[in-house]
Order: structure tokens, then C-alpha cells, then sequence
């Protein structure tokens, strides 16, 4: 299919997102178009995606079918995504056809790689857990010589909630046959596939930032959140962080620093290890909105949803001051069944993602408990 394709630099009321993913994070960008006048079309692979029920129009095709993505290119004014292993190829058709995608095709690229993520974390003079490519058994005793035990074996692609890693706690020495058997169940863990090995990091609590830039690098951030995870999955993030102003200020000027590098458009959400000292160690970011920024819609005039709309679609950024105290909690599984208790809690908002099976650590919905307003 031949199109040109010419996006405007900024989209006007009336006019139309384009959002690639059609998960809870899509549908909640989409009620935050619609709050600025904006239309959304979601293209998802997924013929039951949560976000279809909030969308002006939809696309069911997979992410490389080429016809698929020229006609939604076409339909719509800027291109956003709601889910970073959208394949890069695909973008980069996008962007030659003509069409605006944002954020653009860097940071997706090497937030889609963990080893390319790190390399770049630690050019713009952040922290890291010591880390090691490994792409066979050997490697992976190099790099176990290098970061030390326990350590952490991730995928460097496709990983999420945990998943697609393993940790490696054996004392065994190296020449151990039951160090040879554990290394060797490990790579099996995960999948033989390219990976890298990263040194557990002893860290006190975990937070995270979640930023904008808008296309004239204004930049605006959020306060640092306090998350708390069970079974590798978000389960609580609170604002305000137990960390001292010093270490929340470090950890904005490292977002910052990461928006700008990138040359980001649109919301980001940065995961950092806090140390006993309050040294911060980058673990990962995403370039998207990000759970652990999910507290904005109760505790914030502008959600991390409308800032990420606004910032695409050209408009000015929003004020991101926090208004309230809030701990936001994922309900996961079986959990969001209690939405009849949780919406009769006072100063509390529920957030429920139409999701109609409840899967053993399935993300279903949340709530935000305003704890002082
Ligand atoms: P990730 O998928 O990389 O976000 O990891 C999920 C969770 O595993 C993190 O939020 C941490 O709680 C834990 N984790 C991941 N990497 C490390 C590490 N290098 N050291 C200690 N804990 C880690």
C-alpha cells in the first residue's frame, strides 16, 4: 500500500491518537484523550483487548503486517504506544512512511535491550548492578566471576513483571558438579537466549520517577514513588518515597538526564535500587506510562495518562504537583473480585480495567487510597 502519510506537529481538538497496544495502559490513555477532546484509535493484536471498549476505532492486525499499519498511520494524526517490545522494524516503517511517532525510535530501542539499556544508563553517568553479556554456559561463568553470587540472569528482550529471569544463588565452587548443574539450569530458565547477568543489589527500598518531555524539551516531573513488589509484580506504590530530598533530587536529575539524552517525547517511567546511603542504582526504564505512575489520577490535577497525551500531541505540558499523600494498589487476580468493598471505601479511587478473566497474577485493576489530602 502506498500512502504518504503527513502528521501534524500538533494535534488539535478533534483529532486523533494513534496508540499501538491495547492493554490497561492503552485504555487509560485513550479516557484521557477523550477528557482533552481527543479521538483514539488502538491497534493491538489481541482480539479482546481492554482498551477497545474506550476506542474510536480499532485495528486488529499484528505488528508487522505493513498494510495494517500504512491504513492506521493514515487515520490518525501522531502515533504513541502503550507497550515497548512493539517491534522496532515496524516503527521505523512508520516514521518512513511520513508518519510521527512518539516517543521516538531511540528510546524504544534501547529500552527493548537490557544490555544496550544499561551501556546507556552508565554513559550519562548513572549507576548500574555490575552486569555481563552472556550468550553461552561460558560467558555466563565469566560473568559470574565478574558480578559475583547471588546474581540475576534476565533475557535482554522481552522481559516483564519478572519474568524471563532467574536468580543464581549457589556457593558451589566453580569446579563443582553441582555448580556446573545450576549454572546449566539457569541458562535453561531462560530459554538459552541472549542475556545478561546482573550482581544482586543490596538495595533498601525501590522507587521510580515518572517524567515528560515535551517536543520542545520542556520537561516536567513527578514526584518519586515508593514501590513495593510481590512475586516479581508492582503491588503498592506510595507517595511520598521514604528517601531523603537529596536522593529524590538525584533521582530527578537522572530522569532528567535520560529525557534529554533520548531526545524523549512523551511520559517515562525510570525504576531505581535505593542503597542503605541513598546511592540510586538505575535498574530499568520504560518508555511509556508506567504502573508505578498510577497514583497521578487521584493524587495529581494532571494523571502521568493526560501529560503523556498532551506531550505527544504537541500540546503544553501540565502542572505534575502533587496535591495528596496516596499509596496505589495493584489488584491483581482474584482481587478486583472485592470491588464492591473497595468502592465503598472513603477517599478512594477504583480503577477497574474490564479485564473478564481474572488469571493468577493478571494485573486487573487498581486502587489509589488518598492517605492525606
Ligand atoms: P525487572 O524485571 O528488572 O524490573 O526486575 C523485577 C524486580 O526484581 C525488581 O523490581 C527487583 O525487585 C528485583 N530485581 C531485579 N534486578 C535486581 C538486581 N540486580 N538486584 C536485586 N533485585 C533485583
Amino acid at each position: 500500500m502506498s500512502v504518504a502519510i503527513n502528521h501534524p506537529d500538533i494535534v488539535e481538538p478533534n483529532g486523533t491518537i494513534g496508540i499501538l497496544g491495547g492493554g490497561q495502559l492503552g485504555r487509560m490513555l485513550g479516557v484521557a484523550a477523550a477528557e482533552l477532546g481527543l479521538k483514539c484509535h488502538i491497534y493491538c493484536p489481541d482480539e479482546r483487548a481492554p482498551a477497545y471498549d474506550i476506542a474510536a476505532k480499532t485495528t486488529i492486525a499484528s505488528y508487522t503486517d505493513q498494510d495494517a499499519l500504512a491504513a492506521f498511520a493514515a487515520d490518525v494524526d501522531v502515533i504513541t504506544y502503550e507497550f515497548e517490545n512493539v517491534p522496532a522494524e515496524s516503527v521505523a516503517y512508520l516514521t518512513g512512511l511520513g508518519a510521527k511517532v512518539r516517543p521516538g525510535a531511540k528510546a524504544l530501542e534501547t529500552s527493548q535491550d537490557r544490555l544496550v539499556e544499561k551501556q546507556f544508563v552508565n554513559t550519562i553517568g548513572a549507576k548500574t548492578a555490575a552486569f555481563h553479556p552472556v550468550d553461552d554456559l561460558s560467558s555466563l561463568k565469566d560473568g559470574l566471576a565478574k558480578v559475583g553470587r547471588p546474581a540475576i540472569l534476565k533475557t535482554r528482550r522481552f522481559g516483564y513483571d519478572g519474568k524471563g529471569q532467574t536468580r543464581i544463588k549457589t556457593t558451589e565452587t566453580d569446579l563443582s558438579a553441582a555448580f556446573e548443574k545450576a549454572i546449566a539450569f539457569a541458562w535453561e530458565e531462560v530459554g538459552a537466549a541472549p542475556s545478561i547477568l546482573e550482581g544482586f543489589v543490596p538495595f533498601e527500598r525501590e522507587i521510580s520517577i515518572i517524567g515528560a518531555r515535551s517536543k520542545d524539551g520542556q520537561i516536567r516531573l513527578y514526584d518519586p514513588a515508593e514501590n513495593v513488589h510481590r512475586d516479581g509484580i508492582l503491588k503498592t506504590s506510595s507517595v511520598p518515597a521514604t528517601i531523603t530530598d537529596q536522593t529524590a533530587e538525584n533521582a530527578r536529575a537522572i530522569a532528567t538526564k535520560m529525557l534529554q539524552e533520548l531526545d524523549y517525547v512523551g511520559v517515562m517511567g525510570v525504576e531505581f535500587f535505593v542503597l542503605k546511603d541513598g546511592d540510586l542504582i538505575v535498574n530499568e526504564y520504560a518508555p511509556r506510562v508506567h504502573n508505578s505512575g498510577h497514583w497521578t489520577q487521584d493524587a495529581c490535577a494532571i494523571s502521568q495518562f493526560e501529560q503523556h497525551i498532551r506531550a505527544v500531541a504537541g500540546w503544553p505540558l501540565g502542572d505534575p504537583r502533587r496535591h495528596s499523600n496516596a499509596v496505589m494498589e495493584n489488584l491483581i487476580g482474584d482481587e478486583a473480585h472485592n470491588w464492591r468493598a473497595l468502592a465503598s471505601e472513603p477517599d478512594t479511587g477504583v480503577h477497574l480495567y474490564g479485564k473478564r478473566e481474572a488469571r493468577p497474577g493478571r494485573k486487573m485493576g487498581h486502587v489509589t487510597r488518598i492517605t492525606k489530602p
